[in-house]
């Protein structure tokens, strides 16, 4: 029998419940329900307008209800009387088939026919800016190699270790915190679990980690690339298929290359052939192009990939292999919408599978130094825009994740360009007013 949350809240002295979903665009969004009201909303779900939130709907459309996941819950570690629930959309009694919860859901249910089980971990990396959003916050964080730098690191000892104690708190399962490769910029890292939890954390994780620092007079970003000249934020997928019962690493196989099974290098093989489809989903903004393909940072290295190839444990490839029996997807970003970014790595995967698809041998180079060296490695694409164009053209996208999501997706990401399209900006005044 499900969860219930009207005798939880009692229990736990919960008084709100956030009934929320995740739009196409990333967008946590939420309804704030007194518990007296909850038992009713776990039944029926909280209603919201469709079209108010980046879904492809009209204003005309009727209601649309997030009904809540009660394995789900978590209570807010920095305000307890508030318990958090992922919704999933529904509207004429059906679910939204083009919203993201849904769209995991349905592949990971296709997984589990096969008698897979999709494992994933996220390395979630943000900065700590100023409220204005215009520098990072600590004035004495320059150093040119600023990763692990422990003296920054202490200066924000009060906000990352409230995240912390917040994830013991929640279960999760957190076992080291750092600061990352560029100035104001940290990671925290916490147990792998079952794609669709890990989606669910993830959502959480980034609505805790904006609250907490708004707590403290800051702000958190994960955008991929709020600054030129520093490494980006990336949201690195380590990925794994289980059998059925969860106790199983298929992906393991002592006898494989690097300890990995044949279905692993399948799974693998689906990654890397869709790779540049997969783009528009895994890096889904416009600034994302300016985190991949990029320059030089002043710390040495991007860190995000250049080019669709894989390594052993080496960080310039796109997909890493660290240890036996999982992959470390690179190329995703912080603005990865943490639901079709799981469902996506799922489609790929089991397209690999199926098709026995072969990743090809492994590339023991410096793709940063030598990138010349990995010939007829496919390039990842430039902009959302021809990223766009190839998600729309994949065939296997469309038949996994369903024309649905893709169409509503592209539509509306298209939408986005063009508007982004419509703005002058300095470079072109810089280069183009003495034309
Ligand atoms: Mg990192």
């Amino acid at each position: 029998m499900a969860k219930d949350l009207a005798q939880i809240a009692k229990q736990k002295k919960i008084k709100y419940f956030l009934i929320s979903f995740v739009d196409l665009f990333g967008v946590l969004r939420a309804k704030l329900v007194p518990a007296r009201a909850i038992q009713g909303m776990q039944k029926d779900g909280a209603g919201f307008a469709g079209f108010a939130a980046w879904l492809d709907m009209t204003p005309a459309h009727p209601d649309m209800f997030a009904i809540p996941d009660p394995d789900s819950l978590m209570q807010l570690p920095w305000k307890p009387e508030v318990a958090w629930l992922a919704g999933d959309l529904h509207m004429d009694g059906r679910v939204v088939e083009a919203s993201p919860r849904v769209a995991l859901k349905r592949q990971v249910d296709k997984a589990a026919k096969k008698g897979y089980r999709l494992k994933t971990g996220v390395e979630c990396e943000y900065f700590i800016i100023n409220t204005d959003g215009t520098d990072i916050s600590d004035p004495g964080d320059i150093q040119q190699k600023p990763c692990y730098d422990q003296s920054a690191l202490m200066r924000r000892y009060d906000v990352i270790s409230e995240i912390c104690d917040s994830m013991i708190s929640l279960g999760w399962g957190p076992y080291q915190n750092d600061h990352e490769d560029a100035n104001g910029q940290f990671e925290m890292n916490f147990d792998y679990d079952d794609c669709l939890r890990t989606a669910d954390k993830h959502a959480f994780f980034k609505f805790m980690v904006k609250s907490i620092a708004e707590k403290h007079g800051l702000r958190a970003t994960f955008m991929p690339k709020p600054f030129m000249h520093l490494t980006g934020n990336g949201c690195h997928f380590h990925t794994s298929i289980w059998d059925k019962s969860g106790r199983k690493n298929q992906f393991l196989d002592p006898k494989g290359e690097l300890g990995n099974s044949r279905l692993a290098y399948q799974f693998l093989g689906g990654i890397l052939h869709n790779a540049q489809a997969l783009c528009s989903i895994f890096n889904p903004t416009v600034n994302s192009y300016k985190r991949i393909n990029a320059p030089r940072t002043l710390s040495g290295a991007t860190w995000s990939p250049n080019a669709v190839t894989y390594g052993g444990n080496n960080r310039t490839h796109m997909v890493r292999i660290p240890d036996p029996g999982r992959f470390e997807l690179r190329l995703m970003d912080g603005a990865v919408n943490p639901y079709l970014g799981a469902a996506a790595v799922l489609t790929a995967g089991l397209d690999g599978i199926a098709n026995k698809r072969d990743p090809g041998k492994r590339l023991d180079i410096d793709m940063y130094a030598e990138p010349q060296k990995a010939r007829g490695a496919k390039k990842l694409p430039l902009n959302l825009l021809d990223a766009l164009r190839l998600t729309e053209k994949s065939k296997v996208l469309r038949a996994g994740l369903g024309d649905e999501v893709i169409d509503s997706y592209i539509k509306l990401k298209m939408q986005e360009w063009e508007d982004y399209c419509h703005h002058l900006t300095q470079w072109e005044r810089d280069h183009t007013l003495d034309c």
